[in-house]
């Protein structure tokens, strides 16, 4: 059993892990905005924001640098952690159009908590020979972050992979050449049904370091409890905008179903402050509603687990049932638990 709880400490006060951090299209005049939700979810005051998107926002960034503060153009409250990546996805089939320095000066203008490391993503149809580059920029990358970051912020340095022995030696390198409060790994998001090989890379880098671990982009409901059983530290997600788009409303345990496979029903399965109070159909009917009710499916799948653990269940069983309904999801638990077990 991997899963472990502890404080991390930024400037805008000690967060208790393991936690999620939804991410925020802070100022995206679009359909899929984020909704409110760190008043109304207590333990859930995180943000994810992506300092190139913010940076490149003209209007928004005019008045950052006038002075207003990132937490008061959210709308969130003065004590949210917030967690500023590099935006480094944006960059998966263009060329990198921002440097360390550039980024950490985004990073400390918005006020931001914890900082990722600018990186280059892989890319799947990639030749090896490419991805190596990658990596060995994103290290590079990372490593001119650590020298020119000197402030209280968290320094995540941002690692990539596609096999468990690049992943711990790209950490091991890390923590040799630089400094750094922790890592981030990235570029899972394409392969995220390959369950196998990216329990192995996260399992890879757990054992690579006892400092924080954060896995970019797969906070979602199929995931977040394989995290947790693996011990990482934190984990972001936009599945719960993405699926509520699609009218999807997500499950702890069940996963996501399209509410357009439902026909006649007078209240949904859930008691979340969106859902107790409202018919189906009022739900159904306001994407804004979904949304804030898939953000609540996360945040009370993370508050379950914590609860078993607390109560001293024993989590590997907890999971079982947990897993017991979905095939791929169960399988995907077998072999993270044959892989954990083998390491103790
Ligand atoms: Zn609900």
């Amino acid at each position: 059993m991997l899963f472990r709880q502890q404080a991390l400490e930024t400037p805008h006060g000690d967060l208790q892990t393991p936690v999620l951090f939804p991410v925020s299209n802070i100022g995206k005049r679009s359909s899929d905005n984020t909704p409110e939700y760190t008043e109304s979810v207590p333990d859930l005051s995180t943000a994810m924001v992506n300092a190139r998107a913010i940076r490149n926002r003209d209007p928004q960034w005019e008045r950052f640098e006038d002075g207003t503060p990132l937490r008061e153009e959210m709308g969130v409250s003065e004590d949210t952690v917030v967690f500023a990546d590099s935006g480094g996805f944006d960059f998966q089939d263009e060329t990198v159009d921002t440097t360390p320095a550039k980024t950490l000066e985004t990073q400390q203008q918005i006020d931001a908590d914890i900082y990722g490391t600018v990186d280059v993503p892989l890319s799947r149809d990639n030749r090896q020979a490419e991805n190596q580059r990658r990596i060995s920029e994103s290290i590079d990358l990372a490593l001119e972050a650590s020298r020119r970051h000197n402030g209280d912020e968290v320094l995540l340095g941002s690692v990539h992979g596609y096999d468990p022995e690049t992943v711990r030696n790209s950490i091991q390198h890390l923590e040799r050449e630089g400094d750094f409060d922790g890592y981030a790994i990235g570029s899972l998001v394409p392969i995220r049904t390959d369950y196998e090989k990216v329990t192995k890379i996260i399992l890879a880098a757990r054992r690579a370091t006892d400092k924080h671990l954060h896995v970019y982009g797969l906070g979602g409901l199929t995931y977040q409890p394989l995290l947790l059983y693996l011990g990482v530290d934190s984990f972001d997600s936009s599945a719960f905008i993405r699926s509520a788009g699609n009218r999807n409303y997500l499950i702890p345990g069940f996963g996501g179903e399209p509410l357009k496979n439902v026909e006649e029903l007078s209240h949904l399965p859930c008691a979340c402050p969106v859902c107790s109070t409202r018919t189906f159909k009022a739900v159904r009917n306001d994407r804004d509603l979904l949304v804030q009710h898939n953000v609540w499916a996360l945040a009370l799948e993370l508050r379950r687990f914590r609860y078993m653990a607390a109560a001293d269940e024993d989590l590997e069983a907890y999971l079982d049932l947990r897993f017991a309904g979905n095939e791929v999801t169960k399988r995907a638990y077998r072999l993270a638990k044959q892989q954990v077990r083998r390491l103790t």
